[in-house]
């Protein structure tokens, strides 16, 4: 059946969502009889239609006349098998109680046309529970509109199991006729696509009273204070505790257990204050409006903290093959009213940033549910985010009631290679084209500067990009939640830039293709700078408004000195490897066709030559000798010389120089 052929709807339950969909069905021209078993619910859906179509009189949508034709479209019933028998689509919309459902779709079901389309506007509950005693389950689907239906033009449509291709495909084409944005959601999850994104976000404020870490006026007054209209309290409170509480149960129940966990809700369903409809819930309610306690922003919470639950449970709808990525970021945005949805969040983080948040808050709350999600966990959100995640991934393995994630080796941002023969190790930073240092390239390179630090057989490590730049920079499009965060990734980088310093090797900067920003920095802490002579760089920060990070800013100076690195920095200057050679910044030039080559020899001829405890303690000298007064400076040098008298590469590196013959050393 295709959508051009539904020429007639019925609407079962004409409460508050059943009367908006009946008038957006009228409303695009099409007939509907709206049935409900109550007549005094017709009545005042009769008064709510009348009073919508009147506002759109108002504000010039509509003239009278077409209010008039749109409201006498709607038939009001009060007789199931009446209502529904020559419809091609019938939506039901009676409240949200399994056991209703099931037993009014039966009936339906075996009161309509054979070949009609059985749909349920159903918030939380599974497609295929409702349609278990419908005659041809082929037929039934979700509809799942949001509130106000005249105003949302959110439409999920839901296919279960048992859902054919043509009923599905007849349902969206349907939702698109009546001026819906319709999403595809391909499996019946418990809440579908943007009730489910929403469900680890309730617990997540359930688990915050429940442990006392704020009061719900101060986590409200926090998420003002981040721009949302409403606090998250607020608006359980708007929508009804009761609500909030039924769906957790539900999700409890159909997807994990653990949503049974927190029970802070469960006080206010004993009590029945259940926000705004009994007068009463977190806040008091008068005239509609919450009077909420004045309160300053509760620091307990983060807005990352709730952007990554949302994003991780995008990540599991995708992984599961519920929706695809672009269905999810429509989906949030216009069910949730928001600019943005988890997807484009997403993009603007990093991998690991994502993951460590969510470890922290599924061992803060000892709940699984926060846990990383399978591609979150092995490093492969960018695929998610692509579309190219393996559908349907398999569970992840469990031990000791922990969720452990299969090893994987792949989409590492820095590459460590080790050759050991030479005694040279080789960081290739592999993320991107130009090798953006995001928060993943940072924690790589600390990994493997931490591994090599004891490596007895490594004495030389390069520092290389992969492909035609070294690094053109830091990734600016990472999303910090504030200016704490920011400087929190500032000290991240220089921290591990000084490793590149301190490490007892010795370390060479491969600079090629681009090197600017974030990329100049790291090889400005490499103890060696080799460049081509075309290589482009520089530290444009101040162009960007902001200054040189990560080190940039004190550590060029100790390079070339203060003038001639103030003049670079201020005037955030472009050159290229020949000048930077010529001020001393870069040691070697090497020919851009050859210079990986180069490198590697270079590295393995220090390798062979430089006895590594003397270089070790002499690069450590070089280094903080310079923050301390000379005399100082003299006596760590007078020391570092007693140290290097007893070891036995002193012994064998003089030994060679009386022999004539190279040195062996051991790193003793
Ligand atoms: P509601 O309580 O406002 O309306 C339900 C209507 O169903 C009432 O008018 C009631 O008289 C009628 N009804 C009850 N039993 C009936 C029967 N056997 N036959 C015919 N009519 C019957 O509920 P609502 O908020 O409109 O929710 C309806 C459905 O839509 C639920 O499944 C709910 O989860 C879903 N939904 C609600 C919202 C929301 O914000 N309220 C949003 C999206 C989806």
């Amino acid at each position: 059946m295709s959508s051009l052929e539904i020429k007639k709807v019925t609407v079962i339950g004409a409460g508050l969502m059943g009367h908006g969909i009946a008038e957006v069905v009228a409303l695009s021209g099409i007939n509907v009889d709206l049935e409900d078993a109550f007549p005094e619910a017709l009545e005042k859906a009769k008064t709510s239609i009348r009073g919508s179509l009147a506002r759109l009189v108002r504000s010039g949508k509509l003239n009278q006349e077409g209010a008039d034709e749109v409201f006498n479209r709607i038939s009001f019933l009060s007789d199931l098998g009446q209502s529904v028998r020559d419809s091609e689509l019938i939506i039901e919309a009676v409240p949200e109680i399994p056991d209703l459902k099931i037993k009014l779709l039966k009936e339906v079901s075996s009161a309509c046309r054979s070949d009609a389309i059985i749909a349920s506007n159903t918030s939380n509950i599974r497609i295929s529970t409702l349609a278990q005693n419908v005659s041809s389950p082929e037929r039934m689907l979700g509809l799942h509109f949001f509130n106000p239906p005249v105003l949302m033009k959110l439409v999920e449509v839901i296919k279960s199991e048992k859902t054919s291709d043509d009923a599905f495909e007849a349902a969206y084409q349907f939702s698109r006729k009546i001026g819906k944005t319709p999403i595809r959601v391909l499996k019946d999850t418990p809440g579908f696509v943007v009730n489910r994104i929403n469900a680890p976000e309730s617990l997540l404020f359930c688990h915050i009273l429940d442990k006392g870490l704020a009061k719900p006026e101060e986590v409200d007054s926090f998420g003002r204070s981040q721009g949302l209209p409403m606090g998250p309290y607020e608006l359980m409170d708007y929508v009804g505790i009761d609500t909030v509480v039924h769906s957790l149960r539900y999700y409890a129940d159909a997807l994990d257990p653990e949503y049974a966990k927190c029970k802070y809700f469960e006080k206010f369903m004993d009590s029945k204050e259940l926000g705004l409809k009994t007068g009463k819930g977190f806040y008091v309610w008068e005239n509609g409006k919450a009077k909420i306690p004045d309160a300053p922003p509760s620091t307990a919470i983060d807005l990352m903290d709730v952007l990554c639950v949302e994003i991780n449970e995008a990540v599991k709808i995708v992984e599961e093959g519920i929706a695809e990525p672009a269905d999810i970021e429509t989906g949030v945005k216009l069910g949730m009213n928001r600019p943005f949805g988890p997807m484009s969040v997403a993009e603007g983080l990093t991998n690991a940033e994502i993951k460590r948040k969510l470890q922290k808050l599924s061992d803060k709350f000892d709940t699984k549910i926060f846990y990383p999600a399978k591609s979150i966990e092995e490093g492969k959100l960018r695929e998610v985010l692509s579309g190219k995640a393996k559908k349907n991934a398999e569970e992840p393995k469990k031990e000791e009631g922990k969720t452990v994630a299969a090893p994987s080796g792949e989409g590492e941002p820095v590459a460590l290679s080790r050759d050991v023969g030479k005694r040279v190790a080789t960081l290739t930073i592999t993320n991107t084209r130009n090798n953006l240092i995001n928060v993943e390239v940072l924690e790589g390179l600390e990994k493997h500067l931490k591994s090599l630090w004891n490596d007895k057989e490594v004495n030389v490590v390069i520092v290389r990009g992969s492909g035609k730049n070294l690094s053109a920079g830091a990734q600016l499009t990472q999303f910090f939640s504030s200016p704490m965060d920011f400087a929190e990734n500032s000290r991240l980088g220089e921290r591990t830039f000084r490793l590149l310093s301190e490490i007892p090797k010795i370390t060479i900067a491969e600079m090629k293709g681009n090197v600017f920003g974030g990329g100049f920095e790291l090889a400005s802490w490499c103890d060696i700078r080799v460049a081509t002579p075309d290589a482009k760089m520089g530290l444009p920060e101040v162009t960007l408004g902001l200054v040189p990070g990560w080190g940039g800013s004190q550590r060029l100076a100790k390079l070339l000195g203060m003038s001639r690195a103030t003049y670079l920095i201020l005037t955030g200057e472009r050159y290229e490897g020949k000048y930077a050679h010529e001020i001393g910044l870069v040691s070697k030039l090497f020919p851009a066709e050859t210079i990986e080559a180069e490198t590697d020899r270079f590295a393995a001829d220090l390798a062979e030559r430089i006895a590594p405890i003397s270089a070790g303690v002499a690069k450590n000298l070089i280094n903080k000798g310079s923050d301390v007064p000379a005399d100082n400076g003299l006596q760590m040098e007078s020391m570092a010389m007693g140290l290097l008298y007893g070891t036995e590469d002193l012994k064998e590196g003089i030994s060679a120089f009386l022999q004539k013959r190279k040195p062996e050393y051991k790193g003793r």
